[in-house]
């Protein structure tokens, strides 16, 4: 049996004393509110690629002689900073710049 497609939401059979909700989908990417983020010391990193393995959004990137990161899809949480054998990740605070 085919299934039926569901309706489209139509934002304007919301009655006005409902209180607010979203009703535009907005991209957020994390750098957009990651609070801190990791900083690869090239001259510390032997390219183990142990970052690359625990990362759980998988945004180790691999470069010539060092791994970098992809700040668009890093959260953030330090778990390469912590993990790195060789103490090649600091964690550094997000400015607004
Ligand atoms: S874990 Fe540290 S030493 Fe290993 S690849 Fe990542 S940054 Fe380099
Ligand atoms: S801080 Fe977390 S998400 Fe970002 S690169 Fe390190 S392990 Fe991946």
């Amino acid at each position: 049996m085919l299934k039926q497609a569901r309706p489209r939401f139509d934002p304007a059979t919301i009655p006005n004393d409902l209180c607010p909700i979203g009703t535009e989908l907005i991209t957020m990417l994390p750098g957009d509110w990651r609070s801190e983020r990791p900083v690869v010391d090239r001259e510390k990193c032997v390219k183990c690629a142990t970052c690359w393995l625990l990362c759980p959004v998988q945004c180790i990137i691999e470069m010539a002689a060092w791994f970098d990161i992809s700040y668009d899809s890093c959260k953030g949480c330090g778990i390469c900073a912590i993990e790195c054998p060789h103490n090649a990740i600091a964690m550094v605070i997000e400015t607004e710049d």
